[in-house]
Order: C-alpha cells, then structure tokens, then sequence
C-alpha cells in the first residue's frame, strides 16, 4: 500500500515534532515553512508536563539537558534594580524549570531529527486550500500544486492557511499585552538569574541569560490591540524605543540593543480558541489550534504534546476523522485548563500607576519571603507538579 502523504505547514516546534512522529510511523511527510530557513529567534523557553516524555520518547532528553541556559532561578527588581524577592530553580514558584532551553536551540534540536526522509521546502507557503473527500489539493506560492492526503496547520499564533480552511470559527482572546524578545549583548548587571522589572507604564521587562554569553531580553507593554506585529521591523524597533523611552531601569541599553537586534520578534499575546481543531482532512496543532501565550506557560507543552498526540493517533487509526477526533478528546480539556488564566492575570502583573508598580512589588517581596515560602510549604504547596495531567497515546 502506497504511503499516506501529509503536508505539514511550519517548521517550528509544533511542525517539527510531528514530522519526526509521522516519518516514524510511516507517513510520507512533506513539510513547508514561509521563513527563507528555520526561524531562531526567542527567548528561553522550558520543556515540562508530557512534553518532557515525549522528548525522552524521542532520545532527546540528554541534548535538550545539555543545551541548558545556565539560568539559575529568578529576581525580580525595582527600577533601581533593588532584588524585591527571589525564587531559585527549585522553588515552586520559579518560572525557571529543568529543561531550559532557547527556543531557537530546540527549534534546531528538533530539524535535525525531522530532516532524515521528510521533503522540506523552505521559503513557500499555501495560497490555496481544497479540502476534498479524497484527498487535499495544495496551491503554494512558489506555483506549484500537489494533492495530498491529510494537512496539518502548524503556522503558530498568525497562522494565515488556518483562516483559509477554518474562516471565522477560530476566535482571539487577546490579553491586552505586547511582546518582544530579542538578543542583546551581555552587561555587567547580567547574571545566572534571570530578571523582572515592573516599570509605570504598564511595561514589564525581562531579562535572562543564556548558554552563548548573550543576554535574551524581553520588553512587553499594555496597549490596545493594534496590529504591531504586522509592521516592518524599523517601526517595530520605533514602537519599542518610545515605550521604554521614560522608564527608567536599563531602558538605554535595551534601546540600543533593539536598535541594533536582527532578531526582534514582536506578537500580540492573544489566545486562540477554535470550535473544532480539526475539517474533514485538515487539523491544526501547536499555537495555530491553541496557543495559550507565554502567560499559560504551557505553549512549548502543547506543541510537543499535541504534535505526538495527533500522529500517534493517525497511527493507530486508518481512518483520519477518528484518528482527528481522538487526538482532540484527548488534549482539549487539558488545554481548556491551561487556557484559564488567575483572576486579575495579565492586568495586576502590569500595573500602569507608579503606586500599582510598588503595590506589585511588595506582592512579590510577601511571595518570596521565608514565611510565605514556609506556610506554603506546610500546605505541600512548595513542590512543582508532580503528577502528570494528560496522558499520552501509545502504540
Ligand atoms: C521567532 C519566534 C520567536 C518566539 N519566541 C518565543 C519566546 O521567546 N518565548 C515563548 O514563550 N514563545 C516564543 N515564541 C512562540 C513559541 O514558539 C510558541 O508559543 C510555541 O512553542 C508553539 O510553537 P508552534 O510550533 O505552534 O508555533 P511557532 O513557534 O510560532 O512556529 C510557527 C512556524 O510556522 C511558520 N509559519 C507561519 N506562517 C506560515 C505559513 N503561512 N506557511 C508556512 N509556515 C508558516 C513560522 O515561520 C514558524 O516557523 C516564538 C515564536 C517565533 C516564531
């Protein structure tokens, strides 16, 4: 019997993790990415929850351990760069994990071994999409057209085949909140501790080291939805420098960094919530089905996790609706868990008034106290998660 060919739209952490699953069990697998090679960009990013056995699944675990970030735990700073509090790697509370990794250095972890037998084309992207019984027939840009028996959407957050096939019954929370990230060079301030820093304004910065002697920053600011993220990157890089123009902090040697970064990425952070992940021979997974923004935490989770879910599923099932429709029994109430934010998140972590900025401040310093950390601890509260909470399709 002749291979099932799959088109895989995205060649990032999503696209690339099912490539690999799908090659494995015996798909024919083409993958496309708009970007003229892998996109690197991004901050330090962590592998936990079931991606973490996926990974392992993979023989990827040593690696990804080995491309650690060095980053230690994390501080957060007044404006002064006064330490408020403090929370190490082992902490609960700490957004520094085990598997710490840049997201560029895991985007390549994960191309090396999805590129062995998949064809991949870089540089192209869909124009047209028909979604028929038998097969889908693919218009890309480069002119070409070609049938194929299953597409998976992989495009992340801006995903535009997802709008193509999918139109209106996909829908937006946005959070109110930009977000940049960019390399800037090391200073002396930098560390093996990452750092947050509320500014008035509504500004939030973050900086965290890395494994290159460089220094991963990010700069996210209040504002109505917009439309940046669509802008050149010279208006991108204006945008930011205005924003952070008055702040205060290390707002200076960001502004040159940003200046001069090639890498500068800039999103809305927007949730996506679709009806259905899933149109007769088309299904979307990563960020494009439900991206759940650097706030949910879990954005690199389910990316992995859904790319294993669906391919693992298309294994065990011949036929594709039932294989599209296990894959997404299985991952959507997790996903509906993740996408509930705290009552107050994201508006109470970024405080527009001087007074907001200093009340959040001395929330931090309560959290990061040895009281705090102490009851929280009598209450078994100061381990992180233990238990898995999605579990994983095997064959
Ligand atoms: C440059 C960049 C930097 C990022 N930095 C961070 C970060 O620092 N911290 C963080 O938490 N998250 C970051 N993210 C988001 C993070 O990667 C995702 O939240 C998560 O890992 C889910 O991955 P994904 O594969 O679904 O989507 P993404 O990682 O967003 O990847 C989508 C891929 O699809 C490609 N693509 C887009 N449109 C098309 C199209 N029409 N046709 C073909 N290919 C297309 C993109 O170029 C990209 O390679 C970043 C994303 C990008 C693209």
């Amino acid at each position: 019997m002749d291979k099932k060919r799959v088109l895989v739209s995205g060649a990032s952490i999503a696209g690339l993790t099912l490539s690999y699953w799908l090659q494995r069990y015996g798909f024919d697998v083409t993958i496309i990415e708009k970007g003229g090679d892998l996109r690197l960009g991004g901050q330090n990013i962590d592998v936990k929850g079931p991606a973490v056995e996926v990974v392992r699944m993979m023989g990827l675990e040593e690696k990804i351990k080995a491309a650690n970030t060095t980053e230690v735990g994390i501080r957060f700073v007044t404006t002064k760069n006064k330490v408020v509090s403090e929370f190490s790697k082992d902490d609960a509370f700490s957004m520094t994990q085990e598997l710490e990794i840049l997201r560029g250095d895991l985007v390549e972890i994960l191309y090396n071994k999805a590129k062995a037998n998949a064809d991949i084309r870089f540089d192209d992207h869909i124009t047209a999409v028909n979604n028929l019984d038998n097969h889908v027939e693919v218009e890309f840009k480069s002119g070409a057209k070609e049938n194929f028996d299953l597409l998976i959407i992989a495009e992340g957050i801006g995903s535009a085949t997802r709008q193509k096939v999918f139109g209106n019954e996909v829908s937006f929370a946005y959070l109110g909140v930009y977000t940049s990230y960019f390399t800037a060079p090391k200073a002396a301030t930098d560390s093996e501790w990452a750092r947050w820093c509320n500014a008035p304004g509504g500004i939030v910065f973050l900086i965290r080291p890395d494994n290159y002697g460089t220094t991963r920053a990010s700069v996210n600011f209040r504002s109505p939805e917009r439309g940046y993220e669509k802008l050149p990157l010279d208006e991108q890089r204006k945008l930011l420098t205005d924003k952070i123009k008055n702040v205060g902090w290390e707002a200076p040697r960001l502004t040159e960094a940003i200046n001069k970064s090639e890498d500068l990425y800039l999103e809305r952070l927007s949730q996506v919530k679709a009806k259905q992940w899933y149109k007769g021979r088309v299904a979307m997974i990563g960020d494009a089905a439900y991206c759940v923004t650097p706030i949910g935490g879990k954005g690199t989770d389910l990316a992995i996790a859904g790319a294993y879910i669906v391919a693992t599923e298309l294994a065990r099932n011949t036929d594709h609706t039932k294989a599209f429709e296990a894959y997404e029994n299985r991952l959507r109430p997790y996903v509906a868990k993740v996408q509930k934010l705290p009552p107050g998140v994201p508006n109470l972590v970024y405080p527009r008034s001087k007074m907001g900025v200093a009340i959040l401040n001395a929330a931090f310093r309560v959290a990061g106290s040895n009281f705090f950390k102490a009851v929280m601890k009598l209450f078994g509260k100061d381990k992180k998660k233990p238990k898995e909470e999605l579990e994983l399709p095997k064959i």
